[in-house]
């Protein structure tokens, strides 16, 4: 409490103004007791001018008008004085001492000293003149002591005009320096009492301030719970009361600030695409993590600075500048290169509400992934098509052909019906594989995904080939761990792996080749199968692409042998579809050994 400020004003305050109006009352009343005095005075110099006039007008009357009346002026003024104790001084028209009690050596007409005492009671002489009566008091500077002057006309004993009688108050200013002392003595201890219940008075208007403080402060801080407790029903207790509601409703719509917040920047944190909202100066206000990662930056860090400095697409920029510019929303594709790709970026460029503009919201959309698959899609679409069309265009030839005639050619007819019968064959392969891809990559196929013995699956494959590879006089082994090895697959899935590798092996091989069929424990809980052949092998910008659709290193080969181009993509969906993969290494003219590696059971 000492150390609050507004305490000590307060006190201080009341203590000051407490003090000034006691000095002044008291001021007041010791003017008023000792103008008393005076007025008791001038009461009784009233009577000593009476007593004054009435000698003069008997003096006058025994001694007559003359110069012996004029005469006996200084014996009627001591008389006067005698009786009264007062300094009695009679002046004439001129206002020339006629005689003073005082000053007896009176010359005609008035000395110094005499015009000295005439000078000193003017102002009351000057108004007893105008108005038959004067009063004056004066204090005289030397010894401090007030003087009375009281003056009044005489008409009657002439050459008397103005009787002056003078008093000296000797104890007036003595009484009223004690007074005064005692008065301040009084007004001091006044004061510290006074003081002391200001003090108590002003802890009940602070203590409530501070609690308001102290809140308010807190509520600075960010602490919204802390009370301002005062419990007086007055001003300052409806005030604190104002000030909870405000602090209870500034904290539940803080909360929802903040919860809004967070839901945005969740909302925005969880968007794949990039957003970045900038100023009017272009300079970056927010950007959520997908736009870092589109451009390489840490989102709080670019917070501040330049958008031309964090991202450098000068078709973005213009975007921004054109859509802080016109306040209307910009939209546009643009390529950019990352790390020598070239990636695609749609961008939506949205002015924030309000005029001038004050920034934009920049939404950019990765679209390379969708463009590549677009295009993938029509290749597909190309390449389906082109694929049916060689086999159709095959068969409609045949038989226009036979219709025009061949037919009865016995020669041709068979030949021709045979071709026909292939070339459907082909298209039926073709439309059995697409179906087999479609579905397994719509992930329609529902999978029995169970352990299957590998061993199994292999020996059923390598039978189904065994006379397919004797008519190329090529040696099929299979070579395997003696104890059983089960995968995580669909046997039907695994039997189609198996197949294709086995069958491209055969047919990528010429004759007295070897193919060999190998399984075992894989790395990290996985069953490796294996594919080895000593066939045509393909070159080595050919190995990434072997698992497209449609990629054949060589198309006429490939066709003349029955393939349709689909094998590796069904191999490579079906690994995937049961939790593996597969690999390709190969050297031309030696050889090429696939490999799958699938979950154990
Ligand atoms: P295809 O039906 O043409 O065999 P695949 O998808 O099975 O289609 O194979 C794609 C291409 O990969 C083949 O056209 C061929 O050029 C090459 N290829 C696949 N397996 C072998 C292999 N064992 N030896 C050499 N080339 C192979």
């Amino acid at each position: 409490m000492l150390r609050s400020r507004l305490f000590w004003k307060l006190l201080l305050a009341s203590a000051a103004l407490n003090a000034v109006g006691l000095l002044v009352l008291g001021a007041w009343v010791i003017a008023q007791q000792r103008q008393q005095e005076i007025d008791a005075a001038a009461a009784e110099l009233r009577g000593v001018l009476r007593l004054c006039q009435s000698l003069l007008i008997r003096e006058q009357a025994a001694i007559g008008p003359g110069d012996a009346f004029r005469e006996t002026l200084p014996a009627v003024a001591s008389d006067a004085s005698e009786a009264t104790g007062d300094r009695v001084v009679f002046l004439d028209v001129a206002e020339r001492v006629l005689a003073d009690s005082v000053i007896t050596q009176a010359a005609d007409g008035g000395g110094p000293a005499l015009e000295r005492v005439a000078l000193v009671a003017r102002g009351a002489v000057a108004d007893a003149r105008v108005s038959g009566f004067g009063l004056e008091s004066r204090r005289t500077t030397a010894a401090g002591v007030t003087v009375l002057h009281a003056a009044e006309r005489v008409d009657e004993a002439l050459p008397v005009s103005v009787v002056c009688v003078i008093r000296e108050l000797p104890q007036l200013e003595e009484r009223v320096a004690d007074k005064r002392n005692r008065l301040i003595a009084v007004a001091a201890m006044v004061t510290l009492g006074f003081a002391a219940a200001a003090a108590g008075l002003a802890q009940l208007v602070v203590r409530p301030v501070q609690s308001l403080r102290d809140a308010a402060d807190a509520i600075a801080s960010g602490d919204y719970k802390k009370r301002a407790y005062v419990s007086s029903d007055d001003e300052l207790g409806d005030l604190a009361r104002s000030f909870n509601k405000m602090r209870e409703e500034l904290g539940s719509q803080l909360t929802e600030l903040r919860e809004g917040g967070q839901r945005q920047t969740t909302v925005l944190g969880g968007m794949i695409e990039g957003v970045i909202a900038v100023d009017d100066r272009e300079r970056v206000l927010f950007a959520n993590t997908a736009a870092g990662r589109l451009f390489g930056f840490i989102p709080p860090q670019i917070e501040g600075r330049p958008l031309l400095e964090v991202v450098r697409l000068h078709t973005l920029h213009e975007a921004v500048a054109s859509a802080l510019a016109s306040a209307r929303p910009q939209r546009l594709e643009t390529e950019w290169e990352e790390a020598a790709e070239r990636r695609m970026l749609l961008v939506q460029v949205t002015p924030l509400p309000g005029d001038p503009c004050p920034g934009v919201v920049t939404v950019l959309h990765d679209t390379t992934e969708l463009r590549r698959l677009e295009s993938l899609r029509s290749d597909f679409v190309a390449n389906v098509s082109h694929e049916l069309k060689t086999p159709l265009s095959s068969i409609k030839a045949y038989t226009e052909t036979l219709i025009d005639g061949a037919v009865n050619d016995p020669e041709h007819n068979m030949p021709f019906l045979r071709r026909i019968e292939e070339q459907a064959d082909r298209l039926n392969y073709l439309i059995q594989d697409l179906l087999a891809l479609a579905r397994i990559e719509s992930e329609q196929q529902p999978f029995e995904i169970r352990p299957v013995a590998v061993a199994d699956v292999i020996g059923s494959c390598l039978a189904d080939y065994r006379p397919r590879a004797e008519g190329k006089q090529i040696e099929l082994v299979a070579e395997g761990p003696p104890q059983p090895l089960h995968a995580k697959a669909d046997a039907e899935g695994l039997r189609l792996i198996v197949n294709n590798l086995v069958d491209n092996a055969i047919k990528y091989t010429s004759i007295s080749g070897r193919v060999a069929v190998r399984w075992g424990a894989g790395e990290a809980g996985m069953v490796k199968i294996e594919v080895e052949d000593t066939g045509i092998g393909i070159p080595a910008e050919s190995l990434p692409r072997v698992f497209e659709r449609f990629f054949r290193v060589d198309k006429a080969r490939s066709r003349e042998l029955g393939g349709t181009g689909l094998g590796l993509a069904i191999v490579k969906h079906l690994a995937q579809a049961f939790g593996g993969h597969v690999d390709v290494t190969s050297e031309v003219g030696k050889g090429t050994v696939f490999s799958v590696e699938l979950p154990a059971a």
